[in-house]
């Protein structure tokens, strides 16, 4: 059975770690804050002093880290998994970043002698714990179906989009119809409020009909109730949004709605509340 390493046990990186080690493979972990190790290896994980190590010992190397910078760090210098891998080893981040950095991975990566995979996730907490993850993959052929076996346990469905940067871009795709939902249900609600309607039958009606969606389902309540207790930090959503709007502008494509909703996460994350599930973007309509 293969060996696989895990870095970054942030929200999605120790769910999707820990349905690794239930499921019975053998895993080694890393995060930045080694504290954090610590319940997967209570779960029955090894943990690596460095991401070099888990690169150097892993047949396959997985990340979920929280952006372009992290993503780099992993990989950079005398300790990260650049100077571990060799020997056609694979490497697969799934963290979200932007379609030139996953190219430069991927550089890093192969001029070593490893193999690289993008493949960043659509799901929140929730399916991350459940292992019904959305997987959007590119680049080499040969690693998506040797990492087949551990995808079927972090994810429902895995998709395989071409060359490296094409994940990427489909999760920024992703993730700006969502950013931009989200804003368009606050508005909403926010209008409907001080025009006296009930929020829960403002839910309601929606669900009724063709906006329905599992998104408004989980946000709608959250939004109503004022607490957002996160699954998915806003300050990983803005920049998210930050990232599609750069792929526009390269592209030569108008996001004139992404433009306004992201200017609402910023200005919360501005005010200190990045750490708290994107709902929070409703503090800055209301
Ligand atoms: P998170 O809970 O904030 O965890 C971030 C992880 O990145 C932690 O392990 C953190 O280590 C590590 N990290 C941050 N900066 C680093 C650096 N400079 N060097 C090395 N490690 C670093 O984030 P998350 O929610 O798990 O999200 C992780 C990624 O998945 C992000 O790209 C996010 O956009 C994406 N994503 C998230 C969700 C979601 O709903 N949460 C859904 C889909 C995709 P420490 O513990 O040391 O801080």
């Amino acid at each position: 059975m293969a060996k696989y390493g895990f870095l970054g046990l942030g929200i999605m990186g120790s769910a999707m770690a820990a349905n690794l080690v239930r499921a019975g493979f053998e895993v080694t972990v890393w995060n930045r804050t080694a504290a954090r190790c610590a319940p997967l290896v209570a779960l029955g994980a090894r943990q690596a002093a460095t991401p070099r190590e888990v690169a150097e010992s892993c047949d396959i190397t997985f990340a979920i880290l929280a952006d372009p910078a992290a993503a780099l760090a992993a990989c950079r210098g005398e300790d990260g998994v650049a100077a571990g891998i060799g020997g056609g080893r694979g490497y697969v981040d799934m963290s979200t970043v932007d379609d030139a950095t996953a190219q430069h991975i991927a550089q890093m990566i192969n001029a070593r002698g490893g193999r690289f995979l993008e493949a960043p996730v659509s799901g929140t907490k929730k399916p991350a714990e459940d292992g019904t993850l959305i997987i959007l993959s590119g680049g080499d052929r040969s690693l998506y179906d040797e990492a087949a076996p551990a995808f079927d346990k972090m994810g429902k469905k895995r998709l395989f989009l071409g060359e490296v940067g094409q994940g990427a871009r489909m999760k920024l795709v992703v993730n700006l119809v969502m950013g931009s939902m989200l804003t368009a249900l606050g508005e909403g609600m926010s209008l409907g409020l001080k025009g006296g309607l009930d929020g829960a039958q403002i839910l309601e009606v929606l669900d009724a009909g063709a906006m329905a969606c599992p998104m408004f389902r989980a946000k709608g309540p959250m939004l109503l109730a004022g607490e957002f207790p996160t699954s998915f930090p806003l300050k990983h959503m803005q920049k998210d949004l930050r990232l599609a709007l750069s792929l526009g502008e390269e592209l030569g494509q108008n996001l004139a709605t992404t433009v306004a909703s992201n200017e609402l996460f910023k200005r919360v994350r501005i005010d200190g509340h990045g750490d708290e599930d994107i709902g929070a973007v409703f503090r800055a309509i209301r």
